[in-house]
């Protein structure tokens, strides 16, 4: 088995690299991956880049030069729901892209020549990453020190499952909010990547998992909230909840 892991930026990956034993690098079109391994699972672990395009062009990469069997996705996220604060995590049990506009040739959010425009995720891997995300939940002190988390966010985070929206923006304007909504549908949250590898992983039949932690509420604040809960949250949470996802997993399969 090898499990690809990707996030979009450095800062969302790099606890990952360096906590576990990735032994070895390999540079190929623009990317660094690095092999490891947990138990007897393969890791591939990469950031992608911020986009629809590089994402799905290194998700492209893990599965046709790499053959990964399994991909998740961790990072950060806007709520678009404004319930979710700051910290909490979202798992998608569904994700489009919001910028998808074919309109009139295709309906609007639809993937051309596709037939849909909602891509739904497994269910038996929305069950797994659901106790994985609730035991980081309750293990959060041994990821990050409280004092750190107080200082960002409300202890313990809440865990939301629903839909996430993807398109190449970086959302900070409340006003946004509504024209991004897919019709009748209700969204938890936005970023930039998760929809095109759900799309990559769904063409290859791969099974796929998302899963966001609230950065920013994607509003006129986002551009403060955002790097800031990059340079002390993020990196501590994927890092916590790739774990956590790997301890289920095992569990599963063994
Ligand atoms: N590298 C730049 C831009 C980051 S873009 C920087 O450091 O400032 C934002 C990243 O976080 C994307 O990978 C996206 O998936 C996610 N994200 C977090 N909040 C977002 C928001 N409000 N709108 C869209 N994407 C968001």
């Amino acid at each position: 088995m090898k499990i690809g892991i990707m996030a979009a930026m450095p800062e969302e990956i790099y606890t990952i690299s360096s906590d576990m034993t990735f032994d070895k690098i390999e540079k190929h079109a623009q990317r660094k991956y690095y092999f490891g391994m947990y138990q007897d699972i393969e890791l591939i672990s990469v950031y992608s880049r911020c986009g629809k395009v590089s994402a799905a062009s290194t998700a492209t990469t893990l599965i046709e030069r790499y053959h990964v069997d399994y991909i998740i996705f961790t990072g950060v996220a806007g709520a678009v729901d404004p319930n979710l604060l700051i910290g909490d995590i979202v798992l998608a049990d569904a994700c489009y892209q919001h910028d998808m506009d074919g309109t009139p040739l295709f309906p609007k959010f639809e993937i051309p020549l596709t037939g849909y425009s909602i891509l739904r995720l497994d269910l038996k891997e929305i069950t797994i990453a659901k106790h994985a995300i609730r035991n980081f939940i309750v293990n959060i002190n041994d990821y990050i020190p409280t004092a750190t988390l107080q200082q960002f966010m409300q202890i313990p985070p809440k865990l939301n499952i629903g839909t996430i929206a993807t398109g190449d923006q970086f959302i900070k304007n409340p006003l946004h909010h509504d024209t991004l909504k897919y019709e009748g549908h209700h969204v938890l949250a936005v970023e930039m990547e998760g929809a095109a590898v759900a799309q990559v992983c769904m063409d290859h039949a791969i099974p796929y998992v998302l899963i966001r932690t609230i950065s920013d509420k994607a509003d006129h604040s986002a551009h403060v909230d955002f790097p800031s809960f990059i340079e002390n949250i993020a990196s501590h949470y994927s890092s916590g909840i790739i774990r956590e996802f790997l301890k289920c997993f095992c569990a599963r399969t063994s």
